[in-house]
């Protein structure tokens, strides 16, 4: 493999306060060297990209993706999926254990591990299940799925409803050191709901979910972490009172981290009224107070992580022959009918997330909610933490040469046909975004460039 250089772009890396004109020498799939733009001299076989006017920064993660492999061909695959992250500028994406089979035993994670490899593009970790077949009985031997590649643990898309199940989870997690990532629900408050509880679902006609379906599990899941000393991770935080518990939590010691994800601090409920099916997510979209709260959380860093959760689903599982008539996305639905609102309520849950997530991050940069090196650790740094990836997250000489290049000017439409993921539900569609990955580059090898790589003239 040829070296690479990525020369005259600016360098933001938060791990050590870096931002500037630097270049990037990467060799053997390592960075060789990072230094003041100008000074370097790369081996003379070494490619080099022109980055100006574009940011470089270390390799984004997402730790919240459901690739859908095993199992469901009809909504995604490991080489489908990667290629959609790989295009969003996504150089590792943690992915879900509700396949079909679960991931709960080391062959479906080694099975994830060699599609991925076949697909060259981006990294793959295997979240591992909590529970086996996430039935939220029996625990599954974490040690051996971490030998396989895991470095979280989850039964997303379903929560861990016993206690007990739940405190000896947190023993693993504490000896082996890797997060449990909870989704949380009370499903006994979500009922059938099929969006926030409020003004839009009283319109709609259809059941509500109260903010407190997500609050009281977080509530209970902190005080259980708090002393457990295992690292643990509240995925897609919704609401302000979400956030209130997870910064309470931290003071009494809990080892908490949090993400949330760009459809929840972007859109509010209005958007549900319509979008409808392609709005539809566990938790729901929910009202502008808490979008609010969640922008701050993100600001002052109570907020650790963006994630996508990236959850594709085919037309039949959303019920779109039935319920994209109702939902015209340039105005709100009419009231639905009983039988309409129920079908609704059985839409699947979940919107694909991997080639927006970048574009609408930048949006909080844009508006002034966040700085670039903020982003950044939102994106890369601490999920790399994280999933303790110790090579990844930083540009420092050593590390991984997984890297981003950003073109921040580039305006763009978001065009689901266009998508490289196999589905199609997103809320997003016509929205103009600003900002764009540019090259996706893993282990020194670009895996996504947004045009034709040209190589610079070296003389
Ligand atoms: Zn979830």
């Amino acid at each position: 493999m040829r070296p690479l250089m990525l020369r005259g772009g600016r360098v933001i890396d938060p791990a050590f306060e870096i931002d500037g004109a630097y270049d990037v020498l990467v060799i053997d799939g390592e960075i060789d060297a990072l230094e003041p733009s100008g000074t370097l001299a790369p081996p003379g076989d070494t490619v080099v990209i022109d980055c100006t006017g574009l940011w470089v920064v270390p390799g984004l993660i997402d730790v919240h993706v459901h690739l859908r492999d095993p199992g469901f061909p009809q909504k995604e695959t490991i080489i489908t999926g990667l290629r959609a992250a790989a295009a969003g500028g996504f150089t590792t994406v943690a992915a879900m254990a509700n396949t079909s089979p679960v991931d709960d035993t080391p062959s479906i994670a080694g099975y994830m591990l060699e599609q991925a490899h076949a697909a060259r593009a981006t990294r793959l970790i295997p979240v591992s299940a909590v529970t086996k077949g996430l039935a939220g009985r029996e625990l599954v031997d974490f040690a051996a799925m971490a030998d396989a590649g895991a470095r979280l643990y989850s039964d997303d898309g379903i929560p861990i409803d016993n206690e007990a199940i739940l405190v000896s989870a947190f023993r693993e997690a504490a000896r082996i050191n890797f997060a449990i990532s909870l989704h949380e629900e009370d499903r006994a408050l979500t009922g059938h709901g099929a969006c926030n509880a409020g003004d839009v679902s009283k319109r709609l006609g259809v059941a509500g979910i109260p903010v407190a379906a997500e609050a009281h599990r977080v509530r209970r899941d902190l005080a259980i972490a708090v002393g457990a000393g295992a690292p643990v991770h509240i995925a897609h935080v919704s609401t302000a009172e979400s956030i209130e518990l997870v910064r309470a939590a931290r003071t009494r010691g809990a080892n908490a981290t949090c993400e949330a994800t760009p459809h929840h601090f972007m859109l509010d409920d209005g958007a549900f009224a319509r979008f409808g099916p392609n709005a539809k997510m566990a938790p729901p979209l929910r009202s502008g107070e808490d979008v609010a709260a969640l922008h701050a959380a993100l600001a002052d860093g109570t907020i650790d992580v963006i994630a996508s959760d990236h959850a594709p689903h085919d037309p039949v599982s959303k019920h779109l022959d039935r319920l994209a008539p109702l939902f015209p996305g340039d105005r709100d639905a009419a009231r639905l009918s009983p039988d309409d609102a129920e079908i609704l309520a059985s839409s699947a849950n979940g919107i694909v997330g991997l080639e927006t997530s970048l574009g609408l991050a930048l949006e909080l940069v844009d508006k002034g909610v966040i700085g670039v090196s903020r982003l950044v650790a939102l994106m890369a740094m601490n999920p790399a933490r994280l999933l303790r990836l110790d090579a990844q997250g930083t540009l420092a000489p050593g590390a991984c040469g997984d890297i981003t290049v950003i073109d921040p000017k580039v305006e763009w439409t978001v065009d689901p046909a266009r998508f490289l993921s196999m589905s199609r539900n997103t809320p997003f569609t016509g929205r103009r975004l600003k900002g764009k990955a540019a090259y996706t580059i893993v282990a020194g090898e670009v895996v996504h460039a947004m045009r034709p790589l040209v190589e610079m003239n070296r003389t």
